[in-house]
């Protein structure tokens, strides 16, 4: 094909906004999340140059911040009964919530955000994404995001897959399509075994390390009686609860200043 042909193609994507060059953002891994429509706008590609962090199962080793987060609710009476523990201890938390559950008492949500927590999407129906296909997937998270959306007015910036089940090349158009961080944990009491709550509450603070991510799961009662001896006591070993957002974001740039600065 001679350029004269190519002409009017090239014309065609200037005019649709489509460069033909797009250029792939440097460090995608440092950017905060964006919202779906954003990401897009910015060209963010759908497959991601190797090296881009995209799974998170922790923060800094370096200091003693950790995130509380809490799976699969809001639940009517769990949720609401945490969030005002979680009130008494001034201590923030990340809710990976179920959109249909969302839509199901967005009041919940709304009061999760204002009380100053950060909200992650963990799909519609809590589905096993291992299993779809990309536009199952997609329309997983999409109705997720757009619960939350409904509800709080918010676009949720991380994401957390249910049962941890998530292929790889899933994970990079997740990461590249909406923007988000894919979330796990590393500190993981079983929880929903219902051993108990002084059990729960052990595991947890046995299991904690500077820069600990802790999972639990908000939608049983016996989860939550646990929490107030879980934050009594790791507080008492001088750890800082802080959102995941503020856990990544902060080992990133952890992460980059030692990378710049010269070894003593
Ligand atoms: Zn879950």
């Amino acid at each position: 094909m001679k350029l004269i042909h190519l002409i009017p193609i090239l014309v065609l994507l200037a005019s649709c906004g489509i460069s033909p060059e797009a250029q792939v953002p440097e460090e995608v891994e440092n950017q905060p999340a964006q919202p779906y429509n954003l990401a897009m706008r910015n060209g963010l590609p759908k497959t991601l140059p190797p090296g881009v962090k995209v799974n998170y199962y922790s923060g800094s080793v370096l200091e003693k911040r950790i995130a509380l987060t809490f799976d699969d609710g809001p639940h009517p009476v769990n949720t609401p009964r945490l969030l005002d523990i979680l009130r008494a201890h001034s201590v923030p938390a990340t809710f990976f919530v179920i959109g249909n559950r969302v839509d199901q008492y967005p009041n919940i949500a709304r009061r999760i955000v204002r009380e100053g927590h950060e909200i992650g999407n963990h799909t519609y129906t809590h589905a096993n994404l291992s299993k779809l296909g990309d536009a199952g997937v997609r329309s997983e998270l999409v109705r997720g995001r757009d619960a939350i959306l409904r509800a709080t007015g918010l676009y949720p910036t991380l994401f957390r897959p249910p049962y941890a089940a998530l292929k790889t090349h899933q994970r990079y158009n997740i990461k590249a399509e909406f923007g988000y961080p894919i979330v796990f944990w590393n500190v993981d009491p079983l929880d929903w075994k219902r051993p108990g709550p002084s059990v729960v509450a052990d595991r947890l603070v046995k299991g904690t390390r500077n820069g600990s991510i802790l999972l639990v799961h908000d939608l049983h009662a016996s989860s939550v009686d646990a929490i107030p001896e879980t934050i009594t006591r790791l507080k008492a070993q001088g750890y800082e609860f802080v959102t995941v957002s503020q856990l990544i974001n902060r080992a990133a740039m952890l992460q980059k200043r030692a990378a710049v600065e010269p070894a003593l």
